[in-house]
């Protein structure tokens, strides 16, 4: 019998640590990291997601860093139940990330709807390209974070076609007018000594088109990857009020997990 839509999802771990980015930094976070990407960021911290992979981990207790296998595909409705027991409190985050979780729609939405249905709070960290994906889930979405990837640091991953000239901005507004439906959306957008005045000014254009509302968090690079230093703090200050001039929830935020050194 050919497994039910969504019925199982390919995983790369779970884990409880600390939200490290965006307007709910610092909160306990149950992460969901899904397996495959269809990008190539150049700060990437996570490479390890990019690919499917055959055993996933699973942590034996929140916040241990000790793992015990996981075999892919996951069952969603075990995962769920597991996920629910695992979380450290009750108003803990659960995280889908990845990788790109919404290349595994069926899964998102079988996994995001089971979870709400156990009064969990359900997080999505997403490259925020996939608005059809999106569509699916979208209201058993308590949170929305969508990056806003700029074509100086970001490419397609292999085999991924991309019309020459076309940025991302088209894809991502539209996954922005999506996301707007889910309990809460922000934008985030890394700034790497790289970032160019006119693709923040596209941006700041297309967000302002869906709302001017929509908070924004500019993260400036941690140095990883391809990326080997952070933009200077007055390079941040004039991106800064570049955005506030624009729209009206802007915040500078990097990240955080990197300082006392969590996953
Ligand atoms: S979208 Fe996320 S997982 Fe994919 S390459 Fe970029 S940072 Fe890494």
């Amino acid at each position: 019998m050919p497994p039910e839509e969504g019925g199982t999802a390919s995983l790369v771990e779970v884990f409880s640590s600390v939200q490290g980015e965006g307007p709910e930094v610092g909160r306990t976070t149950v992460f969901v990291r899904f397996g495959g990407c269809d990008l190539r960021c150049r700060w990437c911290d996570s490479p390890g997601t990019w690919r499917p992979v055959e055993e996933a981990r699973f942590e034996t207790a929140p916040g241990s860093g000790a793992f015990e296998p996981l075999a892919n595909p996951v069952d969603v409705d075990v995962l769920a139940e597991r996920i629910d027991a695992f979380a450290p409190t009750p108003r803990a985050w659960i995280s889908l990330t990845g990788g790109e979780p919404l290349l595994q729609p069926e899964a998102i939405e079988r996994l995001a709807r089971a979870l709400v249905s156990r009064g969990r709070r359900v997080y999505l960290e997403t490259h925020g390209l996939h608005a059809d994906a999106l569509a699916r889930c979208v209201d058993a979405i308590d949170l929305v974070s969508m990056d806003w990837k700029l074509a100086s640091d970001v490419q397609p991953g292999p085999g991924v076609a991309r019309p020459p000239g076309l940025d991302f901005h088209d894809a991502h507004q539209r996954f922005l007018r999506v996301a707007t439906r889910a309990g809460a959306v922000y934008v985030k957008a890394v700034l790497t000594p790289s970032t160019r005045d006119d693709e923040l000014d596209a941006m700041l254009e297309r967000i302002a088109g869906v709302s001017t509302e929509v908070p924004l968090v500019l993260q400036p690079v941690t140095p990883t990857g391809g990326v080997s230093a952070m933009p200077g703090a007055g390079r941040l200050l004039e991106c800064l009020a570049r955005a506030e001039a624009v729209l009206e929830d802007v915040r500078l935020i990097p990240q955080t997990h990197p300082i006392y050194g969590v996953l």
